[in-house]
């Protein structure tokens, strides 16, 4: 089973990912966890990134679906991709689907975690703490809001029509919109 969890910043998609890569023995596919990486160990992409990737802006498309290829064509992976942080441009949409097609697969569900501005601020201001993210204050994180708004909204017009898309209120307890998703996928 193939899941898209999509949302904005701060929604919680990667918390819901985990629950399903543990629930559905799947791996979870973070583009941000890779472009951190990629930073962190100072590769040649990392030095190309890591000025948008601090002032909050997206790393260009060629370079996320490049990093993506990889993971669709590991067949240890195949069908057991749980999506956090891609697609998130209507480019990277339609790479997805061309890649999902070229290797047999498709995506099964789509979950939109729908959470306000205001609920986003605030989370993301306690996951700074915890989590020390330099691209997490409150100037940058407004950024992030903007430019999704901007440039992936389009991406959940683009899904929202599809028969397996689900939008799951984001303000909930995270065990409750875990049990909405999982209620969804056992059906
Ligand atoms: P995330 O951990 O998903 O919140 O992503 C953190 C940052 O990584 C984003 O603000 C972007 O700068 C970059 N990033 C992650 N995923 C993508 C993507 N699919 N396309 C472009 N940039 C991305």
């Amino acid at each position: 089973m193939n899941i898209i969890i999509f949302g904005p910043p701060g929604a919680g998609k990667g918390t819901q990912a985990k629950f399903l890569v543990k629930k559905l023995n799947s791996f979870q596919v973070s583009t941000g966890d890779m472009l951190r990486d990629e930073i962190n160990k100072d590769t040649e992409i990392g030095k190309k990134i890591i000025n948008n990737m601090n002032d909050g802006k997206f790393v260009d498309d060629e370079i996320v679906n490049k990093l993506l290829e990889k993971i669709i064509f590991d067949s240890n992976k195949k069908n057991k991709l749980i999506f956090d942080g891609y697609p998130r441009t209507i480019n990277q949409a339609k790479n997805l689907e061309i890649l999902l097609n070229k290797s047999n697969q498709k995506i099964d569900y789509i979950f939109f975690l729908n959470v306000n501005k205001d609920s986003i601020v605030k989370r993301i201001e306690k996951r700074k703490i915890v989590e020390k993210r330099i691209d997490d204050d409150a100037n940058t994180i407004l950024k992030r809001y903007d430019t999704y708004m901007e440039i992936t909204k389009p991406v959940l017009d683009y899904y929202s029509k599809n028969k397996n898309f689900h939008e799951v209120d984001g303000s909930m307890e995270i065990s409750d919109i875990s049990l909405k998703i999982e209620e969804i996928v056992s059906e």
